[in-house]
């Protein structure tokens, strides 16, 4: 039974009222044992003089892809590779998904899902959404409710898009009948099948994809849920006009039952990278970067968004250029960009963007703790998970508020051969992580499925 002191952090917690104040954290066995005010030192395997330096609960992920395949490639790194980057990067648990194919019932779909991630031996602790692509699968939202939290639907992408207004009608009902969360994807299928045909360059995409068709989507799904009683998810939300219209919604039903989430890319980066940039293959992405001034504009409220995620679902520059979706080209053209897998990497820069911002715009610990780990914890039900209390599993991230962290290749644990972050600085430098008590470098533990399998 291993013990370790963290000694006179500065940290929000729980003990057991919420305080944001100088403590010790004792971790006995994996969770948090308690807040000695006077610890004996010697009673203690380890002992870790934080003085100076803030302590927060274990980064939550909500939002990755780890081993998912996109057309004819998958994404480079598995539950390992990217669980070991999302440990690197202070986040010691991650919500991943499980697609259901059609006739697939939500445990054959859940179970390869869970065992490929033990498998692999995924360090992070781990849950799914599960992705349902039609209305036919309605019995399995009622058995997939009695396992998992939520179910992720996708506006676009042909073949798991739920597009029209009735199948999304239906599909928000059952899962409201079930009370469970709708995780979506926001953006009008048709807008984008009609211009995609006419795109030519990389530069285009924010045309293909423009701001207006996923603020149009996501005030048609708004709507729909609250006609439905349904509680809904926004993913990855990149518009500060989008963030104002889910704030009216929140604020004139039940901010209870709506909650919207960032990627780290859309708060960091912006548009002018299609035209910058050198490696555009590694640009392909929705919602796509947006301009300077929404990236602005979203920062500077940062504190409205529920929580932060990474979307992490990266691909080499070599796999960008030999797997296309459609095979149609041997390697990357500016023509060939919406045939392309999407997504891009994030997973060990979520948890320093999402802090490096807030604290510029005067964010206090707990609103810290709240947008990195604690809000997605309570949105979720996840177990044990977000907060520095009593009881609670021994994951915590040690940073110093008084350094920087500047991202490099070099540096990326993550299995990607480039990283949009590169050269990128940000307030803060994570100093130590510990998941469920085991100190990133001395070891990885061993990660488990977050629910029971009924
Ligand atoms: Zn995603």
């Amino acid at each position: 039974m291993k013990s370790i002191l963290l000694k006179n952090c500065y940290c929000f917690h729980y003990d057991p009222e919420p305080i944001t104040s100088h403590c010790n954290i004792s971790l006995v066995n994996g969770k948090i044992a308690g807040f000695p005010k006077q610890p004996n030192e010697k009673d203690f395997d380890q002992v870790v003089d934080c003085t100076g330096l803030e302590a927060f609960p274990g980064g939550i992920d909500q939002h990755v892809h780890l081993s998912f395949d996109f057309g004819k490639a998958q994404s480079c790194d598995n539950f390992y590779t990217g669980g070991k980057a999302a440990i690197a990067g202070g986040t010691t648990s991650v919500i991943d998904f499980a697609f259901l194919k059609q006739d697939q019932t939500a445990l054959e779909a859940l179970q390869p899902r869970i065992q490929t991630a033990i498998e692999q031996k995924c360090p992070v602790d781990f849950a799914f959404h599960l992705c349902v692509t039609s209305a036919d699968q309605l019995e399995q939202i009622d058995q997939g409710s009695k396992i998992e939290e939520s179910f992720k639907i996708f506006m676009t992408y042909k073949g798991f898009a739920v597009d029209s207004a009735t199948d999304l009608f239906t599909v928000l009902q059952r899962i409201a009948q079930n009370k469970k969360i709708a995780m979506i994807h926001c953006e009008t299928d048709q807008v984008i099948a009609k211009r995609v045909p006419t795109a030519k360059h990389i530069s285009e995409m924010p045309l293909v994809r423009p701001e207006w068709n996923e603020i149009e989507a996501t005030a048609r799904i708004l709507t729909l849920a609250e006609l439905c009683n349904c509680s809904v998810h926004i993913a990855h939300v990149s518009l500060a006009d989008q963030v104002e219209l889910i704030k009216v919604y929140q604020q004139r039903y039940n901010s209870q039952q709506i909650s919207m989430e960032i990627t780290g890319h859309h708060f960091v980066l912006n548009n002018r990278m299609y035209s910058d940039y050198h490696l555009k293959e590694q640009l392909v992405m929705s919602p796509p970067l947006q301009s300077e001034n929404n990236v602005d504009r979203i920062r500077a409220n940062l504190k409205d968004l529920d929580m932060t995620c990474s979307d992490h679902c990266p691909f080499t520059v070599q796999q960008r250029n030999g797997s296309f979706m459609a095979g149609t080209f041997d390697k990357f053209e500016d023509r060939a960009f919406y045939q392309q897998p999407h997504g891009t990497n994030g997973i060990q820069v979520r948890f320093i963007a999402t802090y490096d911002c807030l604290k510029q715009f005067g964010g206090s610990l707990e609103e810290i703790t709240k947008r990195t780990s604690q809000n997605a914890a309570d949105r979720f039900n996840l177990v044990g998970k977000g907060r520095l209390a009593v009881g609670y599993d021994a994951d915590v991230v040690i940073l110093n508020p008084h350094s920087e962290t500047k991202f490099c290749k070099e540096m990326m644990v993550e299995n990607c051969d480039t990283t949009l972050f590169e050269g990128k600085m940000f307030r803060g430098h994570i100093e130590k992580v510990f998941a469920k008590g085991v100190e990133y470098g001395q070891g990885l533990p061993i990660g488990k499925y977050m629910r029971e399998l009924k």
